[in-house]
């Protein structure tokens, strides 16, 4: 579990209450330090003998249980802007009626920029240091992801219709592959494909991502199967469902990820095998927008990989991955009527390895081992909803409010530090989000 111990100062040595490392699956470390070397994991040692080793900072947690950074695999940053606006209605009526004349009338590099930091701040304070972002101007939201320092795969999206960013779908893949040239080597930031859908996107058009997705190996988010209706229309007007179009297409692979995935046939799901093709889970915008559940359990089984995201503000309306792990947990029991499905420790692994899996990170980010970046997160667990510790685990998934983080790391840069953002301003964010509702309001009644 060690690297050499070189004899120059190691960057940083955390000394915390437990180290939860997600691999060795169910190993709780007590008594333990984590060593960080150049941003990455060098160490996993006893707390004895850590604090012999000299370090530009040695940060003691006493009540705190040191993890992986959660993966927020799939969200509209932006949108956190329009939390609120439009809720209680159903996807399609959400989307067309209240949503999308929104987004035509507002969007622009300002939106993005204020909405996106808003976002990362509460992410961040929720406990992901990964998330994956589809939204317009994703150029913005590269430089706001860069100023907060957080891990990220935007998607740019694609979708045939005229937007603010892009008059067509071969607008929105000039803008993207550009985007994705400047990112080429960035370190904490990869670029991919964010396809709206199948409903939103022409075939055509379908046939030039698979064929560019294949040629640069680069990675694919769909919103796919997100209702039943959605499935009923496309075997309605062509025959085929949504999934057989992309497998058709040559559109699944190991660096697909399929958003949603609540209608799904056995087919569907041997399809998703077959292809090693990832699933986004996104519980609390799926109960929302009441659209359906993604059956985690059965795609477990299959041993098919799924990931967990908060999808948009606008349709959650948190976006706190802890708030969505419990959610994750408890639904996937409900829909099974099995107190045994998707057990803390499973619900824990989608949040972090499931994420940093689907993402295609998995050699860098989602489990506290040797050689990993060290991208992590400390929970206190000596607040009284957490009391008393029977087991930490269960602790984490079922009993936190959201709001335990007090330190977050990525590639050992110290975002979070007793419980306050260190790259990120929350007064001024919450000032320029302020200014946007009397806007929507305005728009609203007008039209
Ligand atoms: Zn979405």
């Amino acid at each position: 579990m060690t690297l050499p111990e070189t004899s120059s100062p190691a960057q940083l040595i955390v000394h915390p209450a437990w180290i939860l490392p997600i691999i060795p699956r169910g190993e709780v470390l007590s008594e333990h330090s984590l060593v960080v070397r150049d941003g990455c994991i060098s160490a996993l040692l006893p707390t004895k003998e850590a604090l012999q080793l000299a370090a530009d900072q040695h940060v003691h947690l006493p009540s705190q249980v040191l993890m992986p950074g959660l993966v927020n695999a799939h969200g509209h940053s932006a949108m956190s802007l329009l939390r609120g606006v439009a809720d209680d209605a159903p996807l399609l009526s959400w989307l067309r009626d209240h949503i999308w004349p929104l987004e035509a009338e507002f969007v622009s590099e300002q939106f993005v920029a204020d909405g996106t930091e808003l976002a990362l701040a509460e992410l961040l304070l929720g406990g992901a240091t990964t998330l994956s972002d589809m939204y317009f101007y994703p150029d913005v939201t590269a430089q706001c992801v860069q100023a907060a320092g957080m891990r990220a795969q935007l998607v740019f999206p694609i979708i045939d219709v005229a937007t603010a960013w892009a008059r067509d779908s071969d607008g929105c893949l000039a803008k993207g592959l550009a985007l994705r040239d400047d990112y080429r080597d960035h370190d904490l930031i990869t670029i991919g494909f964010g396809i709206h859908a199948t409903y939103s996107v022409s075939e055509p058009t379908l046939r030039k991502i698979a064929t560019l997705t294949n040629e640069l190996d680069a990675p694919m988010q769909i919103h796919l199967h997100e209702t039943r209706g959605e499935v009923q229309s496309a075997l309605e007007a062509t025959g085929e469902r949504p999934l057989e179009l992309l497998a058709r297409l040559g559109l699944l692979g190991p660096r697909s990820q399929c958003v949603h995935m609540t209608s799904l046939s056995r087919e569907d799901i041997q399809q998703l095998v077959d292809s090693n093709s990832h699933v986004v889970h996104c519980p609390r915008s799926n109960m929302k927008l009441a659209s359906g559940i993604c059956p985690v359990h059965r795609l477990h089984e299959a041993g098919v990989n799924v990931a967990l995201g908060t999808d948009g503000a606008a349709s959650n309306n948190r976006l706190n991955m802890l708030a969505e792990l419990q959610t994750a947990a408890l639904l996937a029991k409900l829909e099974r009527h099995e107190a045994t499905a998707l057990p803390a420790e499973s619900a824990l692994e989608m949040a972090t390895l499931g994420g940093a899996r689907a993402l295609g990170l998995e050699d860098k980010t989602g489990s506290l081992e040797v050689g990993k970046a060290a991208d992590m997160i400390a929970l206190d667990l000596g607040r009284l909803q957490t009391q008393p510790i029977n087991n930490i685990v269960s602790q984490i998934v079922y009993a936190t409010s959201g709001t335990e983080l007090t330190h977050s790391w990525v590639a050992g840069q110290c975002l979070v530090a007793d419980g306050h953002p260190v790259t990120l301003n929350p007064a001024e964010i919450a000032e320029r989000a302020a200014e946007w509702p009397e806007k929507f309001r305005a728009h609203q009644e007008y039209n």
